[in-house]
């Protein structure tokens, strides 16, 4: 039986991700902070809860994840803990860097003292492309990030790039896409918009604040992702790759799916600041502009390009973005969530 460590078994991709592991016959630990959330809600929606041996597990921790991996001995480790909201690694810049940076290089130089034939998965992001250099993104485009968090991601992918060439470490890297699932955290703008509809069609709530609506994303689903993820580890070779649907929609279109799919539809009027976005059945705000959700500086395009994960992989996206917004509204609806 194969063992695996999933770090922060209490985020959305790893409720998917230990679930797709234990079928196929893994022996799962979740590695978990003392501050987390103990609900684990997550894993109870994907029915794996109490098939998971729970690790206390904390990415700043050097003798923690040391003596954690020295005991477990894994075959394969999935990073996928972060601090990996955008907005709060604008306020907690050191944080998130000694997280989602300095955390990698830690598992990366224990696994190399301690276990170097362990499978390492580092999870980067199409942050890393922030200011865009070209469109769309691939494995070979060049990197601009456009905050902490996609700095910080940026210095793990090339440290687990740097490990993987200097010491024949199978440690790998998946640049992937936004991708979201009734399990994404509510603060994230998928989940934001999805709940908030879903209240506001209950009578639960008057108005969603929105910041950047123009932004354009490559909106996938987790579920699938996590697929790509297990598929990456299991390529012959460790190499980097780009998960995405290769489809790009704003955040304004996300808010008007959403609002059909609950059977209304939204009418804009004003501009920028002052833009809402009116219920035709209603007549009332059901949208308001808050400058408050604004990023010192925006990522204002992601569109990415899998053909290397198509091609290599055999992995595709599957449900594009009508039907993720129709997911998730509709679990909401039914508070699948919360
Ligand atoms: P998520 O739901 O936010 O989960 C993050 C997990 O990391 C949580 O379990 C959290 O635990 C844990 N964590 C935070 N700080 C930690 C620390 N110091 N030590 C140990 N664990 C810690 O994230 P996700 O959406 O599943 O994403 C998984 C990974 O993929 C993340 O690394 C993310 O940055 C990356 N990624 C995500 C996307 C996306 O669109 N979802 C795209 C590209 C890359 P707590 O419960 O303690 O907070």
């Amino acid at each position: 039986m194969k063992k695996a460590i999933i770090t922060g078994i209490t985020g959305q991709d790893s409720a998917y991700l230990s679930k797709l592991l234990l079928e196929k016959g893994y022996e799962v630990y979740g590695g978990v902070r003392r501050g987390s959330d103990r609900t684990y809600w997550r894993l109870k929606r994907t029915g794996v809860f109490d098939k998971i041996k729970l690790l206390d597990f904390d990415l700043t921790e050097y003798s923690n994840l040391f003596e954690t991996i020295k005991k477990i001995q894994p075959d394969e480790i999935y990073n996928l803990a972060a601090q990996s909201f955008v907005g709060t690694s604008f306020t907690q810049p050191i944080v998130t860097s000694d997280i989602n940076y300095n955390g990698v290089l830690r598992i990366l130089d224990i696994l190399k003292s301690v276990k170097p034939d362990t499978k390492f998965y580092q999870a980067s992001t199409s942050e890393m492309f922030g200011k865009v250099q070209e469109v769309p993104q691939n494995e070979k485009t060049p990197f601009y990030p456009r905050s902490p968090y996609g700095v910080a991601k940026l210095g793990a992918h090339w440290m687990t790039v740097n490990y993987r060439e200097s010491y024949k470490m199978f440690a790998t890297s998946g640049i992937l896409f936004n991708h979201e699932s009734p399990l994404r955290g509510e603060e994230f703008i998928t989940r934001k918009i999805s709940l908030a509809v879903s209240r506001i069609f209950k009578g639960e709530q008057e108005v969603l604040e929105i910041g950047n609506m123009d932004s354009k994303r490559d909106w996938g689903y987790a579920k699938e992702y996590v697929e790509g993820i297990y598929q990456i580890m299991q390529n012959p070779i460790p190499d980097t790759f780009v998960l995405a649907t290769g489809e790009t929609h704003t955040v304004r279109e996300f808010i008007e799916k959403a609002f059909i799919v609950v059977g209304d539809e939204i009418s804009w009027e004003g501009e920028k600041e002052k833009e809402v976005g009116k219920s035709k059945k209603s007549g009332k705000i059901v949208v308001r502009v808050n400058p408050e959700f604004f990023r010192p500086s925006e990522v204002n395009l992601l569109l990415g390009d899998p053909t290397k994960a198509e091609k290599e992989l055999g992995w595709k996206a599957k449900t594009k973005f009508e039907k993720l917004v129709e997911i998730m509204v509709k679990a909401d609806l039914d508070g699948f969530g919360a």
